[in-house]
């Protein structure tokens, strides 16, 4: 086994080797502790069997480990100043393939489908940069990817957010958009003193199983998830305000929204946080065939 790229004094070799400074922008904080790379991919439950995606290998931390626990790793890196240390750090691992894209803009389905061959078992595992960790798990979950699931780091916020409950102050569209396509459950809070450099927020691992089917079936999930933004867009007005000043010609149609919402058995003074997916797939169809 290697010497682990996840330390303290082995990551400062790195950087001084390369002269490398981190750049903020790009969400650069570097895991320095193996026991929560440990944890991670315990979490995500790997084995040679299951093929790895990650996103943003940085020097290689949790790379390694993935290389260890699965039997094959596609990591997505954007800067470019990052590539030649990954070669030389994740030299001793001959199943780690990096990708010098963004993962916004990349074709993962195309690249699971020709590095992949053979692996029925897919799970994305990573330490997220911060900035852009939304946009990138609602990528991955809605191009429909054939994936087990996501086990990712992120500021604790977001996964508070992603996994809270109906009733619940942290509850929102992101809990639902996430909750529809998944099993959402914070595995973990993590102190900053395992990065270097400490970010100035608290983190979480979350782990999202992906479901077989929704948890509710609706006549349009586009139109389910308008109406769940909708019903979120100003926290303290009630569902009825909110779906009449949101919808198109909402204020006009509001007798046809106050049907509907008693259709779906939703009193109109509740607010958005306190109904759960069945409520709004239940309001979601009551509501289509008026404006669509
Ligand atoms: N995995 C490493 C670790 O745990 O030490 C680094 C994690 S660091 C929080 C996030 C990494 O994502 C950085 O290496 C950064 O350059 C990279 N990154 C930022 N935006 C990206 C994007 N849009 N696509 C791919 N990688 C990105």
């Amino acid at each position: 086994m290697h010497k682990d790229i996840a330390t303290p004094i082995r990551t400062k070799e790195i950087l001084s080797k390369y002269g490398f400074s981190f750049k903020k922008s790009l969400g650069q904080n570097f895991l320095i502790d193996p026991n929560i790379l440990r944890n991670i991919t315990e979490y995500a439950g790997l084995s040679e069997k299951t093929a790895a995606i990650e996103i943003g290998p940085g020097i290689g931390a949790l790379t390694e480990h993935l290389a260890r626990t699965s039997g094959k790793v596609v990591a997505f890196e954007i800067d470019q100043r990052l590539i030649p240390i990954l070669d030389d750090t994740l030299s001793p691992y001959n199943n780690v393939k990096i990708i010098n894209e963004d993962i916004l803009e990349a074709d993962v389905e195309a690249i699971i489908n020709n590095e992949f061959v053979g692996f029925d078992d897919i799970m994305v595992v990573a330490n997220l940069p911060y900035y852009v960790t939304t946009p990138i798990i609602l990528k991955l979950l809605m191009e429909g990817l054939p994936i087990r699931g996501i086990c990712v780091m992120l500021q604790k916020e977001v996964g508070d957010r992603i996994s809270a409950q109906p009733g619940t102050k942290a509850y929102g569209s992101l809990s639902i958009a996430i909750q529809y396509y998944t099993k959402a459950e914070m595995v973990m809070t993590v102190p900053k003193t395992v990065f270097m450099p400490q970010p100035n927020v608290d983190s979480a691992v979350i782990r999202l199983t992906k479901r077989e089917k929704p948890p509710v079936e609706v006549i349009s999930e586009d139109f389910f998830f308008i109406i769940t933004r909708s019903s979120f867009a100003q926290r303290r007005k009630t569902i009825l305000n909110n779906l009449s000043s949101q919808l198109p010609q909402g204020k006009e149609k509001k007798d046809m929204i106050l049907e509907a919402l008693s259709a779906a058995g939703i009193e109109p003074t509740r607010r958005g946080e306190t109904l759960s997916i069945q409520e709004f797939g239940r309001l979601s169809d009551a509501l289509y065939p008026n404006f669509n």
